[in-house]
């Protein structure tokens, strides 16, 4: 551009005014910020929840994805339906009837991994003010989703066996007290991000219980279900015949970068959710849908699944092994039976935030529990992942973690 040219006002800050109101709600997630540091290679990162996908068969995958592309290239690049395309729809049933759903092709709507699902379950339902159940502790992301449409949200207490059904009959009570609308309970039955907790099947059967008692719809997040490490899954809610909307994704049970998850939904609402979809994208990834059925198609997904499993369980008994050996006393952790996570509660007065600094001139990162909460508790807590690091790199991570609480404590 010459110097007679146009000129234009380039001020950055000139439209910070005009964000709408729900951008208010939207925050930094801890989680990513810690990322920046977790990447340096001098520090053990028991930080991120990246699924550990080393052992794919990746030339096996390079041939089917050049053979799909050779003889179906110009179907699986071009634009598709707002609702997915049928055969991954289909296919996506035999992997929910291993959770024991029995569903109809018609109510799944595909997503770009089911955090878009989240987003379009919040779309459709969430008004600012309203209200959103969620565990104690619940997902980052998910909470950072609702925020952002404004809701309030709302956690209900938890035990070892997960969420409590009778504080949620006592929160639900109190929130219709004061005129609340309770828009849905968010929950995530198995392996909870970030406890590791799972619910019992007679847990979940009391929780649909309260939730029919109210007239609160469920949302059943359950990225996890089939990595259990110590025995068969426990079937999903959803399975037990209550309208519940089911989340289920790809990322964890064979990889992430496809973004392909999916979301089944009652008719009616699975109908809203298309709509919303449409909206948001068009048509989910046709290219990842089409890779992933080929996948489901050629490669023996549910030996993958069991690989996965091995390498899960291996890397879990490492970290409760090492938080055995080396936690200061005064410290509990939850004993995960599937998923990626170990959940740390400590001693009254340490505060997790202002640990992770130490823990990284310790060379060690972690979550802390305030992440998981929309409401300000968790300072006591940290996440701990195993999912990604090696079985030595989790030993030397944990004894590092432990040394800085222990700093902490003598302070
Ligand atoms: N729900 C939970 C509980 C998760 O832990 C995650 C990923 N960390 C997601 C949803 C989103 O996963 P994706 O979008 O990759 O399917």
């Amino acid at each position: 551009m010459t110097s007679d040219g146009p000129r234009f006002d380039t001020r950055l800050d000139r439209f910070v005014d005009n964000y709408a109101n729900r951008t208010r709600g939207m925050r930094v997630s801890a989680v990513r910020a810690l990322f920046a540091v977790a990447n340096r290679p001098e520090i053990v990162s028991l930080a991120g929840g990246m699924p550990n996908i080393k052992d794919l068969p990746l030339p096996d995958i390079a041939d089917d994805l050049a053979q799909l592309v050779r003889d179906n290239g110009t179907q699986i690049m071009q634009y598709g339906s707002g609702q997915g395309e049928p055969r991954i729809r289909e296919q996506i049933l035999d992997v929910m009837a291993l959770e024991g759903i029995e569903a109809n092709a018609d109510d799944v709507l595909i997503t770009a991994g089911s955090q878009q699902a989240l987003d379009l379950v919040s779309r459709i339902f969430l008004d600012p003010g309203d209200v959103v159940l969620a565990e104690s502790p619940s997902y980052v992301g998910a909470l950072g989703t609702f925020l952002s449409y404004e809701a309030d949200v709302v956690h209900v207490p938890s035990d070892e066996s997960g969420l409590d059904p009778q504080a949620l009959h006592e929160t639900a009570t109190r929130l219709e007290a004061d005129d609340r609308r309770i828009k849905f309970l968010y929950t995530i039955p198995n392996y909870n991000n970030p406890s590791g907790l799972t619910q019992p099947w007679e847990r979940r059967i009391e929780v649909l219980r309260v939730c029919e008692q109210h007239g609160i719809l469920v949302v059943e997040d359950n990225p996890y279900g089939l990595l259990s490490l110590d025995a068969e899954p426990i079937p999903a809610m959803r399975s037990a015949g209550a309208d519940v909307i089911y989340l289920g994704s790809f990322s964890k049970t064979f990889a992430p970068g496809f973004r392909v998850g999916w979301a089944l939904a009652p008719h009616a609402i699975r109908e809203k959710l298309v709509l919303a979809q449409e909206s948001a994208t068009l048509c989910p990834p046709v290219f990842s849908q089409f890779a992933i059925s080929n996948y489901l198609d050629k490669q023996d997904w549910k030996g993958q699944i069991g690989v996965y499993r091995d390498m899960y369980r291996e890397r879990r008994d490492a970290m409760l092994a090492a938080l055995e050996d080396f936690m200061p006393p005064g410290s509990t952790w939850t004993h995960p039976k599937g998923g990626f996570f170990v959940w740390v509660s400590m001693p009254e007065g340490v505060d997790s935030q202002s640990m992770m600094a130490r823990g990284v001139d310790a060379r060690v990162a972690f979550v802390p529990g305030g992440a998981f909460y929309a409401d300000g508790q968790g300072a006591r807590n940290v996440r701990l992942s195993y999912c990604f690091p090696t079985v030595e790199n989790i030993r030397i991570g944990v004894e590092r973690f432990a040394d800085v609480l222990e700093g902490e404590l003598d302070v």
